[in-house]
This record gives structure tokens, C-alpha cells and sequence, in this order.
């Protein structure tokens, strides 16, 4: 029988990154996926990054993982999210041509040395007890491994839904994956049951785009890579258009016939993804909602109309499409659907991603609870670098929520759980004025060099770009000019004969570079991501140091009791999720309030006061 040191099975987004990871370790890897298209499938929306989760794609790149150099290769258009808000909270987010990903994926998998690809349905693991030693495919084949990572996203026990027609599939065109879920069952493993939507796909021949506005990419692209440079492909517009009330009549009065609304489905849907149905009923004095109209690739005519995902029956999807500006005349390619699929409690994994009271398996992806290509492929490379470590029978890594977006989730999932799909949000992470998609290789990239995990490009990359920054660094903050030297080159400050260093001056959102660029002209020399960084560590400099004492009042204050007679409903300054949770939870402690799903630091800090105050 063939052995693997480490066997992944999935190929979507946790399964690359899974197996890319423990192939860079230097253990003998399989990938074991059902067919060649699933690797690098996007399931949903042709799209990569975004808030909270393009920091994810930096952080996988910067353990030198694949999902930013894919998207770089496959974009169509990229954009930086939240550029009027400071530089923490900005995202890339980049459209994807779906086939340009998918050849990618398959191009760099295949290329990858220790990694072996196999076609086939995985139905069994083998071993003893609960210790896990390979796995068996449907045509009766077995490999044996050091350690098994599972990474089947939404195929087991998948059900999918359009009205009130249902069939078993892992998504639409496959199969579930029933065989491997039944053999699942001997761990019992804490299942439950969530469920996720997409729009119908529209042929973007019968859409009236003179009608719509156009949204081009930026003018500059970010690229997610810190090995890419610029796009590689050409890039393109996506259409908007919105919503109207004659949409939300259609909707309102075929509510019942919707599968989330009928009752067909009893798993829970992300909140913050919304289906049409849920915007309508949710949202209910609201006449409009915005949709973009993503083309899915350059040479391929479907269009995801962003913003209407829907379980309707098929002929209400399309009365509804067509009543939206722009789709009168809108031809549905594939219909909306609802998928409802089992996940494990991830309270189950520790915070390796390994099963706590089984041996040798580990999970990643949306099997945990999470929604999302990048949640999916940060677990997969936390779960491949762990296998593999554990093969070379070394000490398991773990990722801190001090140092990354990727140990923010891991701690998020493995102690608080999750009651509907978890997707990151850039809130999530109490320190994210230091955890910055600019700066993802400095917190990072030296930890993959550490483990292994790191090829030459990228240490060679990394050590340069290391070097122009502190250069930079210790330039800006070596060089002094006082208030008045600072007048007569245009740069006001207040007049108090303080010397200041051009890093501090870097960090004013009011001065203008140029002007610094006047005083020292090696500024000018400077490559632009080298200046960017300086500014952006400069702009948050004071506020590190607060944000790290604030973290440690706020870890002592964890020790507070909270009254058991306290009144949510009446904390103003707490969303209604967080009231309504607290209301159902009732947390004994600060501690405990901190573990509820979706927490934030700021109605941690109203609660400290609520309890100080004695209320
Ligand atoms: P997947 O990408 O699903 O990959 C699982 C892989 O495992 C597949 O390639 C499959 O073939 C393989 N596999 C399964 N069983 C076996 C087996 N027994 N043997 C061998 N191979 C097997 N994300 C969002 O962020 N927003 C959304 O709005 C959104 N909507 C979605 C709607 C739908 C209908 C679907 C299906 C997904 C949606 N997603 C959305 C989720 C996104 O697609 C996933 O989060 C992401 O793909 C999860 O990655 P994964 O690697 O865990 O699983």
C-alpha cells in the first residue's frame, strides 16, 4: 500500500493551501480530491479578499502559500476597499477570472515537488479506534499516511435547495460526499448543520450594460502577492444596478415558496451575507439594494449579479431578475441555490486544528463552521503545516491573536464556536492597528523561514525588502528638524521648538510627502510600498503602544464579574446581536462574556464600565 506522510482530501481552498503547505515542509504529501476542476473551484463569487479577509491572503502569502500569488495570476480587477479609512482596516479585494484560477491552481499544484495529485472519492478513513492511519477510495483503493487532513467544505451530507425542490449535492454539479460522512460517524464527531446560498448566473450578452454604471479596478492595483508586481491579464468594469420595489414585491409575495422561508431548511445562514429574501424581510423599509454585476472571466460570458443570493423556485428568480434595471431582458444561466451541509463544532479541534481526542486527523475549511475562500485556505495552511510537523514528529505551531488575523480565527473557532458561518471581519481582532495587510511578511514571513515553509524567492524577496525598510527606518528617524527649519520648507507644526523626525512627520495625515520630500531629498528614492509602510507605522506608532496597554488592562479586567440582574436590552451602545446573545447567554464573567461569537472589544470595554458601575 502506498504511504503519504500527510494525505489532504479536498482539493477547494483549505485543501491547496493544506497541501501546498505540507509539500513546502518536505514530507511526502497527497492531495486526494474528486476531480481535476475542483482544485481552485470558487464556489461562489468569483472574488478574493476583501475586509478582514484580504488580510487573510496576505498572511497565507507571507507563510509563502499560494492563494495570493493564484489571485494575482487570475485577476481581472482589483480594488482596495476602504481607502478613505485608515490603512489597518483597508482590504484588497481582487475579481477573479474563474477558469484563469482554476489553471493556476492546477499549474502550481502540479508543479509542486513532494505533492502527488489523485483523482476519487474518498469513502472511509482506516485505522484503529481513533487513531487515524489513511484512507480508502470508492474504487477500493488505500493509501496509508502519518497524518490526514479533511478539508471537504460543503459535501458532506450536502443537501441543495431551489424552492421546494431538493437533492443531495456537495454543490451545484457534484455530488455529496455521503460514504466519507457515514464513515465520519464512528468518531462522533459534534456535527451540525449550516447552510449558504448563491445568486442565479446571468448571460452577460443579455444584460443592457449602456444602462448601468460602470465601476472600473483602481488606477494603481494592489496586488495580494508581495512576490507580484502587476496584474498579468487584462482587466475589466463590473456593471451596478439595484434593487427596486417592484423586485421586492415579487419576493415579498413568494416568500413562502423561498427554501430558507418554506421551512425546507433547518440549518443556520451567514448573517452577513445575506439572501434577497433576508435583505427584503430584514431590511424591510429599505426600497433598493445594490448589486454588482461581476463578469466571471474574459473569455467566458456568465455574469454573478453580487448582492441576490436566493433560494426562490427557479421561474420567481427569473421574474424578479427581470424586473431589476438593466435585466429586463436577462437570460438565468444556472439558478440560485441554497446548500445546507454538516460541519463539526471546530470547539472539538485545538488550536493546531487537530482533532482533540483523535489521532493523527486534522480539519480545515468550511467543514469548521466558516464561510469563505480565505477563512478556508488560512485553516488549510495551519492544518498542512501542523500534519506535517507532526510527521517529522516535531512540536506543533500555533498562531496568536497578538501576531495575526489567522490566529485571530483559529482562537475565535476553537473557543468560541460558532452559531451561523464565520467569516473575518477586520472587528474580530483587537490589535489590528499592528495586524495590517502592509505589514503581514514582517509578522510573519520570519516564522515560515523558522518552520521550513519558505522557498528561496521568498526568503531572497523578504531579506531585501527587509533591508529598505529599516535603511528607510533608521534614515527618517536619525533625521531631526525643528518647528521653525520645518516653516521655511513649508511643513507647519505647532511652534513649541520640539525637534521632530521626518518618521514622526510621515505619520501626519496632513503633511504632504512632497513637501518632506523638499527637506530630505532621498525621500524621492524611496520604492512607493517602502514609503507607504513608513507612513502607515508611523500613523499608528502612538497608538501601538496604547493599544498594547489597553490590552492588558482589558486582560486584567477579564477577571470582572458580571451582575447576573444586568439588563442588555438597555445598554445603549451594544449592536442587538451582541444584546440579544448576552440576554440568551447570561455570562457569569467578563471572561466568559468574551468568548460569545461576534464579541467586540468595545462592548467588552461598555461591560467593564456596566459592571464597575454596579448595574
Ligand atoms: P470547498 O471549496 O467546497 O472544497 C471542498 C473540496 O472537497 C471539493 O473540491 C470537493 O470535490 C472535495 N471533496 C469533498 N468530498 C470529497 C471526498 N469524499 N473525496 C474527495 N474529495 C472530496 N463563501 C463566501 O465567502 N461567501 C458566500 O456567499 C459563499 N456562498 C457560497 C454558496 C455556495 C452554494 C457554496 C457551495 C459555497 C459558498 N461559499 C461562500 C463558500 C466558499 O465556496 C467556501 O467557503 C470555500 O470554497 C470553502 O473552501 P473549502 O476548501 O473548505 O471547501
Amino acid at each position: 500500500m502506498k504511504h503519504y506522510d500527510v494525505i489532504v482530501i479536498g482539493g477547494g481552498h483549505a485543501g491547496i493551501e493544506a497541501a501546498a503547505a505540507a509539500a513546502r515542509m518536505g514530507v511526502s504529501t497527497a492531495l486526494v480530491t474528486m476531480r481535476p476542476e475542483d482544485l481552485g473551484t470558487l464556489s461562489c463569487n468569483p472574488a478574493i479578499g476583501g475586509l478582514g479577509k484580504g488580510h487573510l491572503v496576505r498572511e497565507i502569502d507571507a507563510m509563502d502559500g499560494v492563494m495570493g500569488r493564484l489571485a494575482d495570476q487570475a485577476g481581472i480587477q482589483f480594488r482596495l476597499l476602504n481607502r478613505r479609512k485608515g490603512p489597518a482596516v483597508q482590504g484588497p479585494r481582487g475579481q477573479m477570472d474563474r477558469a484563469l484560477y482554476r489553471a493556476a491552481a492546477f499549474d502550481r499544484l502540479s508543479s509542486q515537488p513532494n505533492l502527488t495529485l489523485v483523482y476519487g472519492e474518498v469513502s472511509a478513513l482506516t485505522g484503529e479506534g481513533r487513531w487515524i492511519d489513511g484512507i480508502v477510495l470508492a474504487d477500493g483503493t488505500s493509501f496509508s499516511a502519518g497524518a490526514v487532513v479533511l478539508t471537504t467544505g460543503t459535501f458532506l451530507n450536502g443537501v441543495i435547495h431551489i424552492g421546494d425542490t431538493r437533492r443531495e449535492a456537495g454543490r451545484w454539479g457534484d455530488r455529496a460526499s455521503n460514504g466519507l460522512a457515514d464513515s465520519l460517524r464512528r468518531l462522533d464527531l459534534p456535527l451540525g448543520r449550516l447552510k449558504t446560498g448563491t445568486p442565479p448566473r446571468l448571460d452577460g450578452r443579455s444584460i443592457d450594460w449602456s444602462r448601468l454604471e460602470m465601476q472600473p479596478g483602481d488606477d494603481a492595483p494592489v496586488m495580494f502577492s508581495y512576490l507580484s508586481t502587476a496584474p498579468t491579464v487584462a482587466q475589466i468594469a463590473c456593471g451596478i444596478t439595484h434593487t427596486n420595489e417592484a423586485t421586492h414585491r415579487i419576493i415579498r409575495e413568494n416568500l413562502s415558496r423561498s427554501a430558507m422561508y418554506g421551512g425546507q431548511i433547518s440549518g443556520r445562514g451567514p448573517r452577513y451575507c445575506p439572501s434577497i429574501e433576508d435583505k427584503v424581510v430584514r431590511f424591510a423599509d429599505k426600497s433598493s439594494h445594490q448589486i454588482f454585476l461581476e463578469p466571471e472571466g474574459l473569455d467566458d460570458h456568465t455574469v454573478y449579479p453580487n448582492g441576490i443570493s436566493t433560494s426562490l423556485p427557479a421561474d420567481i428568480q427569473q421574474d424578479y431578475v427581470r424586473s431589476i434595471g438593466g435585466l429586463e431582458e436577462a437570460i438565468i444561466t444556472q439558478p440560485g441555490y441554497a446548500v445546507e451541509y454538516d460541519y463539526v463544532d471546530p470547539r472539538a479541534l485545538d488550536n493546531s486544528l487537530r482533532l482533540r481526542d483523535a489521532q493523527g486527523l486534522y480539519l480545515a475549511g468550511q467543514i469548521n463552521g466558516t464561510t469563505g475562500y480565505e477563512e478556508a485556505g488560512a485553516q488549510g495552511l495551519v492544518a498542512g503545516l501542523n500534519a506535517a510537523l507532526a510527521a517529522q514528529g516535531r512540536d506543533q505551531i500555533t498562531f496568536s491573536r497578538t501576531d495575526s488575523y489567522i490566529g485571530v480565527m483559529i482562537d475565535d473557532l476553537t473557543t468560541r464556536g460558532v452559531s451561523e458561518p464565520y467569516r473575518m471581519f477586520t472587528s474580530r481582532a483587537e490589535f489590528r492597528l499592528t495586524l495590517r495587510a502592509d505589514n503581514a511578511d514582517q509578522r510573519l514571513t520570519p516564522l515560515a523561514l523558522r518552520l521550513g515553509c519558505a522557498g528561496d524567492e521568498r526568503r531572497q524577496h523578504f531579506a531585501r525588502r527587509q533591508d529598505r525598510y529599516m535603511a528607510a527606518r533608521k534614515m527618517t528617524e536619525s533625521l531631526r528638524f525643528s518647528p521653525t527649519e520645518l516653516q521655511r520648507a513649508g511643513i507647519h507644526t505647532r511652534l513649541d521648538g520640539q525637534q521632530r523626525s521626518i518618521f514622526t512627520l510621515l505619520g501626519g495625515t496632513d503633511i504632504c510627502a512632497d513637501r518632506l520630500a523638499g527637506l530630505v531629498p532621498d525621500l524621492l528614492d524611496l520604492r512607493p510600498e517602502t514609503l507607504q509602510q513608513l507612513r502607515n507605522d508611523a500613523l499608528y506608532h502612538q497608538y501601538a503602544d496604547r493599544q498594547a496597554r489597553d490590552a492588558e488592562i482589558l486582560r486584567a479586567d477579564e477577571a470582572i464579574d458580571l451582575p447576573q440582574d444586568l439588563d442588555y436590552a438597555r445598554i445603549s451602545g451594544l449592536s442587538a446581536e451582541l444584546r440579544a446573545k448576552l440576554t440568551a447567554a447570561r455570562p457569569a464573567t467578563l471572561a466568559a462574556a468574551a468568548k460569545i461569537e461576534g464579541m467586540t472589544p468595545a462592548a467588552l470595554t461598555l461591560l467593564v464600565a456596566m459592571a464597575r458601575a454596579g448595574r
